[in-house]
């Protein structure tokens, strides 16, 4: 099964020159500034993009203000929002005015205005709010197949047809159960275990004791697509940083799988590509 597309050379540039302004923001005479903001149940990602859509700076924090894609803590989301927006612009010397933010499949009617409201809050003006698997379409750029996004407490399916997004389904199982799995495992905390899973060097040792978690995304994955003819599935999210979950993933699910190089910062950039 195939598990490299050369298709994702403009998301692989995108995302490796998206890591290197984490480290080091670019300071540029641009007129304008795109903010992508994703707010996640494990992370927070704020992605900034000159008016030529290059990355320009980023940054992210560990934060719990999100449960199954809805905010449950606004003020603490809010708050977080505020301090990347001000050290990013520390950085850059330049005022973020605009950002994008985007929502898991199927909670948009549920929760659009709790989102919205925390990235007025901090300081910004809201340009668009959209859905997740179209954001990281904007960057990955498939016409057919899964986007699979597997981040910190939820998956998330959708399934493109000729480059629009014809399923979304959201499953309460990520990137935190695998902690779990961990932590039980190894006998650590939930922060021991997230640090340890987080480490590369690590992977292949625990790709055992994670295999059954992944086995068990696949076979949610094959119960949404199945009822469609999808031939591929495309995975993004920091769940997939995982290495070999995409060939376990296209073992069970019988679908060539692919990723692209770092999966995590794939949906921020594509928000920041929508604003
Ligand atoms: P959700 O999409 O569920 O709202 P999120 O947007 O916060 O959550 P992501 O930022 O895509 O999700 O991914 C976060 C998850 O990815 C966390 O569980 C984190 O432990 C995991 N993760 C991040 N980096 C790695 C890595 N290098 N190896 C393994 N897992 C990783």
């Amino acid at each position: 099964m195939p598990t490299v597309n050369s298709a994702f050379a403009y998301c692989d540039q995108l995302v490796r020159d998206f890591e290197q302004v984490i480290a080091r923001p670019v300071r540029s005479e641009s007129s304008v500034y795109y903010t992508g903001i994703d707010l996640g149940t494990a992370y927070i990602v704020l992605a900034v993009l000159d008016e030529n859509y290059r990355p320009v700076a980023g940054a992210y924090r560990f934060a719990h203000v999100v449960k199954d894609g809805m905010v449950v803590d606004y003020i603490g989301a809010m708050r977080i929002v505020k301090e990347l927006k001000q050290e990013l612009e520390e950085k850059l010397g330049r005022e973020l005015l605009y950002a994008a933010a985007a929502l898991p499949p199927g909670t948009f009617a549920l929760d659009s205005g709790a989102i919205k409201h925390v990235v007025q809050g901090a300081g910004f003006e809201i340009t668009k709010l959209l859905d997740e698997p179209t954001a990281a379409n904007a960057v990955l750029q498939i016409r057919d197949g899964a986007i699979v996004d597997i981040g910190g407490g939820t998956t998330g399916i959708a399934i493109l047809r000729d480059g629009e997004v014809i399923y979304v389904a959201d499953e309460p199982t990520g990137g935190t159960h695998f902690s779990l799995v961990v932590a039980g495992a190894y006998k650590l905390s939930f922060e021991e275990a997230e640090l340890y899973k987080r480490d590369a060097r690590n992977h292949r040792e625990l790709m055992p004791v994670l295999r059954p978690v992944v086995e068990k995304v696949s076979s949610i994955i094959n119960r949404h697509v199945r009822e469609y003819p999808v031939q591929e599935i495309y995975l993004v999210g920091g769940t997939c940083c995982l290495a070999g979950i995409e060939t376990i993933i296209a073992k069970q699910t019988n679908l060539p799988t692919y990723k692209p190089q770092n999966p995590m910062f794939v949906t921020p950039l594509g928000i920041a590509l929508n604003c």
